[in-house]
């Protein structure tokens, strides 16, 4: 608990009305998506911040961190709060510092890069780019709420990878944290050491500006095609996701029933049969129609993507949409995040189907990761326990799928770890005391001071 007067010592050192005390709020700002894992679920439902900070100013962010180092009070950093792995969610309560109302689009530049606080909205960013031109690399599904830093520090990619990669694959030019001490350290990131802030939960500093590439803006339409079997409807996809001449930012399919969910598209949705989503440029959607029916496909739905955004889109059902919407149908589903070898994808996945048939239903995204195109997989999983649901893990391992498990909630044993270590060494230099969202980093030993409070 923080000790009584800190929340009003800590007001006083804020502009008025950053502070939020009411407990239900606090609680709200507190959490994320972690329930779509029934693991995380139970872990983490009583977790909550004491107190909730929304800053305005990179004075202000300064502010709360001087005075939760002074004090000892654990610091929790929010965006929007569509996180699935409870990263945002405080373990050991004291401040959850929300950054949304820090969100400024500070530039778009000719050359075509941008500039922005934490808080920016990912729609906002992607408005105002394709005003000057330019459109977002790459975006997650949550684009209407997700902010910049909470993608940057807890997504992976989505919308757009599949042309130009993920976030790590240089979507990101330059990073500036502040750090865990006595006085705010500002420290501006470049080249690898980037990877000291990427996906990092906001343990090892505080994300306040970011510079990063868009690309030039162009014309989206978007064609969902149905296939009789799933077989078909993943070759098709396949073939269209390495087919660089198809311009795209989309490629998504579903083994049936998964599409079965999306109850506001069941209008054309083929009942029982696999279907492809695609985002392509505006003038290929017709050439790639015809290439779908050549191959055994049917065209069930197309439509422009509507720039500004109007109404549901296709990609409001994929990326971990389709999870949401699996979740509204049947509250007992969950899901896995598996990467396949792109060379044995499909053996993988017959191993899969034959040891676990409905257990686990195929959701694939294509993405470029490193350059090298390849299906990767949020599948659906059907829940039943914590074991059986490590024993679908372990198999997954055992057959060289990898897995980010989800279900997870600190960085080592989330799946996206890097070898050397870059986050431990950074948490280490910016946040000794181990005041930022402890608990996420298992490894991190605090190194000097007294350490956060008594957890
Ligand atoms: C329906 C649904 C669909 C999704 N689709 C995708 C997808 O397509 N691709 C994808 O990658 N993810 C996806 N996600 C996960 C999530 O939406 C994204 O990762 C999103 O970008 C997170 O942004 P946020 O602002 O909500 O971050 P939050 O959830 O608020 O935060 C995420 C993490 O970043 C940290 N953080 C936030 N801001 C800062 C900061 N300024 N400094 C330091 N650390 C910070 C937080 O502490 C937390 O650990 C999806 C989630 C849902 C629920």
């Amino acid at each position: 608990m923080m000790a009584p007067g800190m929340i009003a010592g800590l007001a006083a050192s804020l502009p008025e009305g950053r502070v939020v005390t009411d407990a239900a709020e606090v609680d709200r700002l507190s959490k994320d998506f972690y329930w779509y894992s029934p693991v995380l679920e139970r872990q983490l439902r009583d977790k909550s911040g004491e107190v909730a900070v929304q800053p305005k100013s990179l004075e202000e962010v300064k502010a709360v961190l001087r005075y939760a180092c002074a004090n000892g009070i654990p610091v929790t950093v929010r965006g929007a709060g569509t996180g699935n792995y409870g990263q945002c969610i405080p373990i050991h309560g004291g401040i959850v510092l929300d950054m949304g109302g820090f969100d400024k689009v500070l530039e778009i530049r000719p050359d075509g890069t941008a500039v922005c606080e934490p808080g920016a909205r990912m729609g906002m960013i992607e408005t105002t780019a394709r005003k000057a031109g330019w459109e977002l690399r790459c975006y997650p599904s949550t684009v209407q709420k997700a902010s910049i830093g909470g993608f940057l520090c807890g997504g992976s990619g989505g919308i757009g990878s599949i042309t130009h990669g993920l976030i790590r694959d240089g979507l990101v030019i330059s990073i500036t944290i502040l750090t865990m001490e006595p006085e705010p350290r500002e420290i501006h990131l470049t080249g690898p050491d980037i990877f000291k802030a990427l996906h990092a939960w906001g343990t090892t500093g505080v994300l306040v500006r970011v510079e990063f590439h868009l690309a030039p803006k162009l014309d989206w339409a978007q064609l969902a095609v149905s296939f009789d079997t799933f077989d078909r409807c993943f070759s098709f996809a396949e073939a269209v996701a390495q087919n660089d001449s198809f311009r795209k930012r989309l490629v998504t399919c579903f083994e049936w029933p998964v599409p079965r969910w999306f109850t506001p598209l069941l209008k054309w949705i083929e009942p029982g049969k696999a279907l492809v989503f695609f985002e392509v440029v505006d003038d290929q959607l017709e050439r790639l129609g015809r290439t779908a029916v050549s191959a055994g496909g049917r065209i069930v739905f197309d439509s422009p993507h509507a720039e500004p955004r109007r109404g549901a889109q296709l990609s409001d059902y994929t990326w971990n949409h389709t999870t949401l919407w699996a979740l509204k149908g049947d509250p007992t589903l969950t899901y896995l995040q598996c990467g396949f070898d792109p060379k044995r994808a499909r053996e993988q996945m017959h191993l899969l189907k034959t040891k676990f048939g409905d257990e686990f239903l195929f959701h694939i995204e294509f993405a470029r990761s490193a350059g090298v195109v390849g299906p990767g997989s949020i599948p659906i999983i059907r829940f039943t326990t914590e074991e059986r649901l490590q024993e679908i893990i372990d198999f997954c391992g055992q057959i060289g799928v990898g897995v980010a498990n989800p279900h997870i909630n600190h960085l080592e044993g989330s799946g996206r770890w890097r070898p050397d270590d870059a986050k431990l060494v950074a948490k280490t230099a910016h946040d000794p005391r181990g005041l930022l969202n402890p608990g996420k980093m298992i490894g991190f030993k605090p190194v000097s001071g007294s350490g956060p409070r008594p957890l």
